[in-house]
Order: C-alpha cells, then sequence, then structure tokens
C-alpha cells in the first residue's frame, strides 16, 4: 500500500510517523471531543490553540523555512513526495487543519526562494516564534478565477487588484476572495496588475503584505460546507501601502510561482487521499462491530464489496500521487499534466469513498456527533480549490493537443 516502508525513504518514514502520532494523539481526541466545534460562528474560537502549538513542536509547521532560520529542509531530491506523505496524514485527521499548514509551507517556499535575506528574517523569526502565525496565498478575485488558471494570456483576462509604484511604496487596490487561511493569516503574498499593457501572466506582480499594513482589511471569514478549520476569507486593499522592497517578483510573478502551483496540485490530491484512508479506517472498524443479520456487517458479500472498491480507490490515488509528486520532483516534463489528473481523479475517487462510508455507516453516517459525514463534507472542498474539475481537465488537454485545444474562446459578441 501507498504508506508501507518498502517504498518510503528514510526521512518520509520519519515525517509519517511524526505526523500521525500528532493526529493520533491531538487531533483525533480534539475532533471527538469537539464534533460541534467547527459550527462555531466566531472563526477565531474554532480550533484550540494547542494544535497548532503541538504542530510546531513536532516540527510540522515549518517545513520549506530554512534552517538558518530554525525550519526544517526537506531532502530535495523527494521533497514533494514527502510533503504529500505529511498531507496526507494530517488531512486523515483534519483537512481544514492540514490546508492551515500546507499553505504555510508552499508559502514558506515561495518566500525563501524570492524574498531578499532582510525580509525572510524578519518574517521567519516572526514566524518560528509565533505557533498561531499563518501564511496566505491572494490570487483569486471575484471575477476571472479560471481564466487566469487556464491561464487566458491576453489584456481582458488581467488582474483587477493594481499596484502602482508611487516613490518607495506601492499602491495596492482590490479584493481578492476564496483565500485559505485568508481570515486569521498574519503574512499574505499578493498578487496585482502592475503592468495593464501586457498580459497577465508578463504583467502581474506578487508582494509580501502584513496583515497590520494600513489600507489592508480582512472583510469576511467564508463559511464553507466543510474544511471548516481552516478559515477561509476575503480580503479588501484601499491604497494599501507596502514598501518597495515588500516586491516579491515583478511582472512575471505567475510564471515563477511554479514552486507554490505544482506542489500545491500534489497537495490537494494528499488532503483528498488523507480524508479517503480516515473514512476508510472508520468504516473498516464500523463493519467488523456492527451486526445485521445475525453476522457483523463485513460478512455481507454486497458489504465486503464496497470495502474492496474503497481499498482499490485509494490505492489507484496513492500510486498516481506518488507518480505525480516523484514527476515534480524530478522536473519532468510531465509534471504539470500529472499535477492536474492526480488533483482531478483523486477529489473525484475520494468522494466515492466517503459515500461508501456514509452508506455503510447506515443512519450514523449522516448524524453530525458521529462524525463521518464530516470525510464527505471535507472531501467535497477538493472538487473547487486549486482550480475546477472542467478547467483542471482543460489545462491536462491543452498540454496534451495545444494547437486545437489552447485557443483563447475570446469574450462574447
Ligand atoms: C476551499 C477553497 C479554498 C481556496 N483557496 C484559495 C486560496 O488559498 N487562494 C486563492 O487565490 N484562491 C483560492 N480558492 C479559489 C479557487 O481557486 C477558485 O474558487 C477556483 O479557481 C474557481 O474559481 P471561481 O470560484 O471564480 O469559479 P469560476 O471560474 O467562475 O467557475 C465557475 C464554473 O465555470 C467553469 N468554467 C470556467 N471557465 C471555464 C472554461 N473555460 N471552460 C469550461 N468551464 C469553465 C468552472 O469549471 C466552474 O464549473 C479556493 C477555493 C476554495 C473552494
Amino acid at each position: 500500500m501507498y504508506f508501507e516502508d518498502q517504498y518510503l525513504t528514510d526521512e518520509q518514514r520519519m515525517m509519517r510517523d511524526t505526523s500521525r502520532r500528532y493526529v493520533d494523539r491531538v487531533v483525533i481526541p480534539f475532533l471527538a471531543q469537539n464534533r460541534m466545534r467547527e459550527w462555531e460562528m466566531d472563526p477565531a474560537a474554532r480550533l484550540a490553540p494547542h494544535l497548532l502549538e503541538e504542530a510546531d513542536a513536532a516540527g510540522l509547521r515549518s517545513l520549506g523555512v530554512p534552517e538558518r532560520f530554525g525550519g526544517v529542509t526537506l531532502e530535495a531530491a523527494t521533497a514533494s513526495q514527502t510533503l504529500a506523505l505529511v498531507a496526507t496524514e494530517l488531512a486523515r485527521g483534519d483537512s481544514g487543519l492540514a490546508d492551515k499548514l500546507v499553505q504555510n509551507w508552499k508559502i514558506a517556499v515561495l518566500i525563501s526562494r524570492f524574498a531578499p535575506e532582510d525580509l525572510q528574517e524578519y518574517w521567519f523569526t516572526r514566524y518560528m516564534a509565533e505557533p498561531q502565525f499563518l501564511m496566505a496565498h491572494c490570487l483569486t478575485e471575484p471575477a476571472g478565477a479560471s481564466d487566469r488558471w487556464l491561464p487566458y494570456s491576453v489584456p481582458e483576462v488581467n488582474m483587477n487588484t493594481t499596484a502602482v509604484l508611487d516613490g518607495d511604496t506601492w499602491v495596492i487596490n482590490g479584493r481578492k476572495q476564496f483565500i485559505s487561511n485568508g481570515y486569521d493569516a498574519s503574512l499574505y503574498v499578493v498578487y496585482a496588475n502592475t503592468n495593464d499593457a501586457l498580459p497577465m501572466s508578463t504583467g502581474t506582480s506578487s508582494f509580501i503584505v502584513g496583515r497590520d499594513t494600513p489600507g489592508f482589511e480582512v472583510t469576511r471569514c467564508n463559511e464553507t460546507i466543510g474544511g471548516r478549520y481552516m478559515n477561509n476569507g476575503e480580503i479588501t486593499f484601499t491604497d494599501c501601502r507596502v514598501p518597495a522592497a515588500n516586491l516579491l517578483v515583478r511582472d512575471d510573478a505567475l510564471a515563477q510561482a511554479g514552486i507554490y502551483f505544482r506542489p500545491g496540485k500534489v497537495l490537494v490530491a494528499a488532503k483528498s487521499l488523507g480524508i479517503g484512508l480516515g473514512a476508510y479506517e472508520e468504516t473498516v472498524k464500523f463493519v467488523h462491530e456492527r451486526v445485521q443479520g445475525g453476522r457483523v456487517l463485513i460478512k455481507h458479500q454486497a458489504v465486503a464489496s464496497r470495502i474492496a472498491d474503497m481499498a482499490t480507490r485509494l490505492e489507484a490515488v496513492g500510486a498516481l500521487l506518488r507518480h505525480a509528486a516523484r514527476a515534480v520532483d524530478e522536473y519532468s516534463p510531465d509534471a504539470d499534466v500529472l499535477c492536474n489528473m492526480v488533483k482531478v481523479f483523486a477529489s473525484h475517487e475520494i468522494v466515492t469513498v466517503c459515500q461508501h462510508a456514509m452508506e455503510l455507516h447506515g443512519g450514523y453516517g449522516a448524524m453530525l456527533e458521529v462524525g463521518i459525514e464530516k470525510y464527505m463534507r471535507d472531501a467535497l472542498i477538493n472538487l473547487h480549490s486549486d482550480g475546477t474539475t472542467d478547467v483542471s481537465n482543460f489545462k491536462i488537454v491543452k498540454a496534451m493537443f495545444p494547437e486545437s485545444a489552447g485557443r483563447y474562446a475570446g469574450p462574447e459578441e
């Protein structure tokens, strides 16, 4: 199976064991004792602080932060594969919490690659000192998200958020929505148009924006169906002035952000797999205990067949995930296509796995206090994040048939 020792390096085994211990000791007991807490309407009161503190103590928060600031640098040859393993383990506990941490890892990598040394020192020192410190990646706007994922490279799909250089500050105006960690992050990587004459791919820049910057405002926490501990949020920028030094990448920020996006898709798939594994484990336990027709459920062939189906789907997702993550680590030319494939495949397969879990639990499968329905809600979120199914599929086909499928459809007459 996906997690068996024979497939793993020593570092991966260690990271898997650390994250599994954390989930079994901290996350699962928290959820079991606080089933209704994700519905707390004050988002700040949802996740108990000790969950991030314990993740921090286990070294699971600082993946991607350079070692010179006290972070954990993974072996480069297997880094995406290892991150996928850890994200899977975390999502087996709670995918919203996994999201919180995954965002931090990806943004830490982005900052360590592009930020000047003094900014790295300032932000990473704060990050390492504050276990509740989170980071967010602000790309999506009220209009045009899928056009940008594809991406269509024409001026009319440029970012609506703009950044204009005024002396030694950039002035940012605009609005970002659906942002993971958006409600409670302390640091935001923000994408804005810096050259309207150019298409988005060459006229978009990225900036580091601290939460306490004047003109920056978190305007809402989105109430999502699942992944609720991630506290997805909306942000507005009104003449928000950031120092010129906070510019991360000028003009071709989106092209440079591949180090965020590629592992990003792998990590969405990994979170799907983790949700599926959690649902599977709970279901296997249940069908060995629950009796109907005079025997435990697993002895009924229709039930056994569903368990086999769940296991097969999990194994298939694990295999494609390993393949895609390795392609990223090896800089394979197939990496982009495989990342989109695994993101789509995993999200759909795991919804089916969760449906089996709900059905095999009978009425308990629908009860909030039991927690099986939560796997389904969490799984559904992954159909939408990091690009929708249809847009991701279109990217796969565009890569395979660039001449026929790759053309911009153009605005409606
Ligand atoms: C839980 C969650 C977390 C997220 N986290 C972040 C984050 O951290 N940062 C961030 O920047 N964004 C984030 N997003 C935003 C996410 O990337 C977008 O929601 C997604 O890209 C879709 O954009 P949209 O919602 O504007 O839908 P639209 O682009 O309006 O799509 C609507 C429908 O139209 C279809 N469609 C669009 N274009 C085409 C086309 N050319 N051909 C066929 N069908 C098409 C889509 O597939 C979809 O079915 C998150 C979203 C969710 C749900």
